[in-house]
């Protein structure tokens, strides 16, 4: 199994070099030359999570070895999730919702990162490598905390995270700054999510930075969905879900289902493309975005277009306007052409636009929803019993518009990313708690009471942890905070 850039072809590494890399030296991301067929379904009905997993990371890592993957998926899925199946399944109004979000840190990006860890140690024992890792990860939220949790304390590796100040909830940002671990810095940059994310890709490609590092016997790699390692581990909870629904006897196997995905990075939903690529039967994918709104552009127009001011929403891990997996996407649809790619992305680097006009998109639905959609979306669920977080509730409102537009009631399943609580202000303000000016946890406190869900363990617990990460800097400080914590002195000293 070989993987390419998506901006030059002639670029290429086997999985285990690809996961330590993170990101092709020229820019490009890693893609498979071909996704593995998952053949008869039939044959899955049995799998619990766990062999699932492996079995998907089998067929994309064959380089990191069975045995090793197998002790990794069974470190990953333990008993860090409150869900015994790791991922629940519940039923509202018809709809089902993949509720992704009962790891660690209570949203998806534990499903990957809770392996990413593993698959790195893995990948490094194969190379050879006896550097020490350095994870380099810019969050809009949710992968900072997944990160910080899996990579806290992992012999060989240390984990840097850069998180826009005023950017994200109020939990989030308690979760990150309270983390614990001698390997791990979490800093806030004054702007938003975007500028941290062209920070850290500016600090990827920067060759004399890297070479510093490597002299001092580090390694540059990331944990954002940039890494392939991070995008596989998604793709086995799509074939799950639709196993599950089967058993549940909701469709029957072999019937198509869409799948709805509130995005940001484009992660999430290009790992269903994946799954639907390799056989899963799916109709529409859904891709719900909040008000920026780019990606609803590109689907619809063919035209990706970021000069506009970044709007800091209440689905703050969707508040992205460089989308970065939609490179990967535009990859696949044309077949290929890594010319093509590297054109329009170097397009987006320099006049922040690109067109494509000839690209079949059809596989994929594009909408958004406002905040106020939001707010009716999480309200009219909750009357209804189902209490769903704002990023849910984006991907529940688009899925609503969907349905309007083209009456298609196949049996669709709800990507729900995120747990309510840590979105507690949008949360309160659709449901009418009041909540101005009101101690986040005794918003929390109301709505656990209002629904008759209690306050997640590792929620509840940041009301008693110490702050240890207080650091807040501009972004051209970025690389100096990197030098300070990794001792690395500048050349000249
Ligand atoms: C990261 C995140 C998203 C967006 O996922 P992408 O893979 O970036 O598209 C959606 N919801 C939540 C809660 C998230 O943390």
């Amino acid at each position: 199994m070989k993987y390419v850039s998506t901006r030059d072809k002639d670029i290429w590494v086997d999985s285990a070099q690809g996961i330590l890399q993170g990101i092709s030296k020229e820019g490009g991301l890693f893609v498979p030359t071909s996704l593995p067929c998952l053949g008869d379904l039939g044959n899955l009905m049995d799998m619990d999570y766990r062999e699932l997993a492996l079995y998907v990371l089998e067929s994309f890592f064959p380089s990191l070895g069975n045995e090793d993957l197998e002790e990794a998926v069974n470190k990953a899925y333990d008993n860090k999730f409150t869900s015994e199946d790791i991922v629940d399944i519940k039923k509202a109004k018809g709809i089902s919702f993949l509720e992704l979000y009962h790891g660690p840190t209570l949203a998806f990006k534990d499903m990957a990162l809770s392996i990413l860890p593993q698959l790195m140690k893995l990948a490094k024992g194969k190379k050879g490598v006896d550097r020490e890792i350095v994870i380099l990860t810019a969050t809009s939220g949710d992968t900072g905390k997944a990160a910080l949790e899996g990579f806290a304390n992992v012999e060989g590796i240390k984990i840097i995270v850069f998180y826009p100040e005023d950017g994200v909830s109020k939990v989030q940002k308690l979760q990150m700054t309270s983390q614990e671990g001698d390997n791990a810095l979490v800093v806030g940059i004054r702007g938003n999510f975007d500028n941290a994310q062209s920070g850290v890709k500016e600090i990827f490609s920067n060759k004399e930075f890297k070479d510093l590092l490597e002299e001092n016997n580090y390694i540059l790699s990331s944990a954002n969905s940039i890494n392939i390692g991070r995008l596989v581990p998604q793709v086995a909870y799509y074939i799950y879900a639709y196993i599950q629904l089967v058993k549940a006897k909701e469709i029957q196997l072999g019937d198509q289902i869409n799948i709805v995905v509130p995005t940001g990075n484009f992660g999430n939903i290009l790992a269903a493309y994946y799954a639907k690529e390799m056989g899963l039967p799916v109709n529409k994918l859904i891709c719900a975005s909040n008000d920026n709104k780019v990606l609803t552009e590109f689907l619809r127009a063919g035209q990706y277009d970021i000069n506009k001011d970044l709007i800091l929403t209440s689905s703050p891990s969707m508040d992205i306007l460089i989308s970065s997996n939609l490179e990967r996407l535009i990859f696949h649809l044309s077949n290929g052409d890594h010319k093509l790619v590297r054109e329009k992305m170097e397009d987006l680097a320099k006049k922040g636009y690109y067109e494509i006009s000839d690209l079949n998109s059809s596989d994929f639905y594009g909408n958004y929803a406002n905040e106020e959609e939001v707010s009716q979306a999480i309200k009219e669920m909750f009357d209804q019993g189902y209490l769903m977080d704002s990023h849910t509730a984006v991907a529940y409102s688009v899925y609503k518009k969907y349905r309007e537009e083209t009456k298609d009631d196949r049996k669709t399943l709800i990507a729900s990313t995120a747990s309510p609580f840590k979105f507690g202000q949008k949360i309160a303000s659709s449901i009418g708690i009041h909540s101005q000016d009101r101690d986040e946890f005794s918003i929390l406190e109301e709505i656990s009471k209002l629904s008759n869900i209690e306050i997640p363990e590792n929620i509840r617990s940041l009301k008693e942890k110490e702050i240890r990460h207080k650091k807040v800097i501009d972004k051209n400080e970025m690389k100096d905070s990197i030098m300070e914590f990794l001792k690395v002195g500048g050349r000249n000293d």
